[in-house]
Parts: structure tokens; C-alpha cells; sequence
């Protein structure tokens, strides 16, 4: 997961972060009519819960958006200090312009990121 191989190159303890990727709680969210439940934090440490089925359906940037967001939740952000985590530590801006008001990053920048990191993904 690549995205956590970026986060984890700026705060170390995220190498150890994982992902739920069926978390009953967010699903739960969704069913009573949360539409804007796809990931959080705070179900088990170190973990990045996310309803996949959901979020499998988000454009690349929304879904990036969201990851990164909860990246800075783990790394000791609350909701604010989350999205400024990201942008001083990984230089990448949050924004919230989606009509749900998800968290979005632009691709391009994120792609330059990533192509920036040592050559394990073959960028
Ligand atoms: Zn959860
Ligand atoms: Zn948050």
C-alpha cells in the first residue's frame, strides 16, 4: 500500500500502521445514513478502518485524500492537525470541495510524491 509507504517515510511509527478494510462500525455509520462514513481511526491503534465496498467506489483522489487524512490522525493529529500533518510533513494540501466535503488531494502533486520516495515501487 503505497500511500503508506509515503506517510511512513515521514513519521516512523506508521510503519506499523495497518488497514481494516471491513469495519462494522463505519458500515453500521453508512446503513443509518452517514454518506460521508468510509474511513476513521480509533477502532484499534494504529489502524486505518475503512467500509471498502464504499470506498472502492471513490475517485483515486478522494480515496488518497481520505487515506492521508487518517495517516495524520495516527500520527497525532486531531481534525485539523491531521490535514496540517500532511501538508507540512508530506507537502500535500487537503481540500474539501466534493460536494460530501471528503478530503481530496491533487493526483499530479501526489504522483510527484510518490515517484520522489526510494525505488521500491518502480516509479
Ligand atoms: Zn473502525
Ligand atoms: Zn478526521
Amino acid at each position: 500500500m503505497v500511500l503508506r509507504f509515503l506517510a511512513a517515510s515521514k513519521c516512523r511509527k506508521l510503519w506499523m500502521a495497518r488497514c481494516d478494510p471491513r469495519c462494522q462500525v463505519i458500515r453500521d455509520a453508512r446503513l443509518e445514513g452517514d454518506r460521508r462514513a468510509y474511513m476513521h481511526v480509533g477502532c484499534d491503534d494504529e489502524t486505518v478502518c475503512a467500509w471498502a465496498p464504499a470506498a472502492a467506489r471513490l475517485p483515486d483522489s478522494i480515496l488518497a485524500g481520505i487515506f492521508l487524512h487518517e495517516f495524520g490522525h495516527l500520527a497525532g493529529g486531531d481534525e485539523f492537525g491531521a490535514d496540517r500533518w500532511v501538508y507540512r510533513r508530506l507537502g500535500l494540501s487537503i481540500k474539501y470541495t466534493t460536494p460530501l466535503k471528503l478530503e481530496t488531494v491533487d493526483l499530479a502533486t501526489l504522483t510527484s510524491k510518490l515517484s520522489g520516495l526510494p525505488g521500491v515501487f518502480g516509479f
